[in-house]
């Protein structure tokens, strides 16, 4: 199969995690004859350096035109004080927007060999941390009209939050479609009780529900789900749930498996494409020391694999690589444990490529 790959390194640490995500897909490309074309490209603050803008009309096309995006991370102190129009971090909303990635997918995961750095309980965790946060990544609170004016002689400030029927039903889709390649449970996040946009999701939810009868919806109120992340989250498969509730819950999904280094996110749109990334951000405070952790940006290549590429034998390859580097006790600096070998940035790229036989 050949494949066209926009790839946006970013800044930081960004370059040297991508290059290792990159050697481990190269193995993957010529272990099973598949073509993969990268197309590099400047975005974030390495782009307003070169063109002025975090994101120019042309960058922005390439990602349109290619089958998915990689990205390391954007942003960095140099870059804090520019126009907040041009920010680097506009890149990302603008690529979301422009690529109408309206579904993020984030795992919540924990391998056994890391079990120890999650913050819950020993018996909590050794139930097992493994479901899928499916959040609304473009309308809600996030997108609907805000305005601060003067009322009474006090400040006023007033966000809409407003979801139409075909944006629940196209995440519905998504989420149900995720459960299908998984344990087959979906549990579908709300505030029911007060909001008329949580009814109206509700409703929608349980109307696509119907086209996968082989899948089990159940609700579940938010405030309860926060609760029920860190008290037991084995329970849950799949989550579904709007911008603004996702964004809070698959931060603290992404907590509860210990290390930020580690975990990869997908934002899909129509028609396969989306855009892959790690979870964390440009870590400027190590940036070009050959330290950073690459396993993040790693899963994601192996995400894109599986979601925008049908090729889930491939991507299951490079996350078994990765689950067999950590058991043989190999480590980078953040997830340094007594007894591991320490590896650079690029020795842990080499280590997970070799993995792949
Ligand atoms: P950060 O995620 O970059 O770093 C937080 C801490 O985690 C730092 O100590 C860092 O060294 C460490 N860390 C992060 N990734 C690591 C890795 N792969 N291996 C080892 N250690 C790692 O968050 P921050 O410091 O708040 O943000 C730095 C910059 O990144 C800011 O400009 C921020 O706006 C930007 N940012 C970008 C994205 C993105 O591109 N998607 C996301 C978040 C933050």
């Amino acid at each position: 199969m050949e494949k066209h790959i926009t790839v946006i390194k970013g800044d930081g640490i960004g370059p040297e995690i991508v290059n290792e995500a990159i050697k481990v897909l190269e193995r993957i490309a010529e272990k099973h004859h598949h073509t993969f074309h990268y197309q590099e490209v400047l975005a974030g603050g390495c782009a307003i350096d070169a063109y002025g803008t975090s994101l120019t009309d042309e960058v922005l096309q390439a990602c349109i035109d290619s089958d998915s995006v990689l990205l390391g991370a954007v942003g960095g102190p140099k870059w804090d004080q520019v126009d907040p129009s041009i920010r680097p971090e506009k890149a990302l909303l603008g690529i979301r927007k422009g690529m109408g990635l309206y579904a993020n997918l984030r795992p919540a995961s924990i391998l056994k060999q890391l079990a120890h750095t999650s913050p819950l309980r020993k018996d909590i965790v050794d139930q097992g941390i493994d479901f899928m946060v499916v959040r609304e990544l473009i309308s809600g609170v996030y997108f609907g009209d805000k305005k601060t004016y003067e009322e009474n002689n006090e400040l006023v400030a007033c966000d809409q939050m407003i979801y139409r029927e075909h944006e629940i039903r196209r995440i519905a889709h998504t989420a149900f479609q995720t459960a299908r390649k998984r344990n087959k449970h979906v549990i579908s996040v709300d505030k029911a009780n007060v909001l008329d946009t949580s009814r109206l999701w509700r409703k929608i939810v349980h109307e696509v529900a119907q086209e996968y009868p082989d899948v089990e919806l159940s609700d579940m109120l938010v405030d309860n789900c926060a609760m029920q992340i860190v008290k037991n989250p084995a329970q849950f498969d799949v989550v579904v749930t709007e911008n603004m509730f996702g964004d809070i819950l698959s931060d603290e999904a992404s907590m509860i498996t210990g290390s930020i280094g580690l975990i990869p996110s997908a934002s899909l749109g129509e028609s396969n494409t989306g855009m892959y990334e790690p979870i964390h951000g440009s870590a400027p405070d190590i940036a070009g020391q050959n330290i950073a952790n690459p396993i993040g940006t790693i899963l994601a290549a192996a995400m894109m694999l599986k979601y925008s590429f049908d090729m889930a034998e491939e991507s299951d390859e490079i996350t078994a690589a990765v689950n067999e580097v950590l058991s043989a006790g190999y480590r980078t600096v953040d997830i340094m444990e007594e007894g591991c070998e320490q590896l650079t940035c690029s020795q842990m790229g080499d280590k997970i490529t070799s993995y792949i036989k």
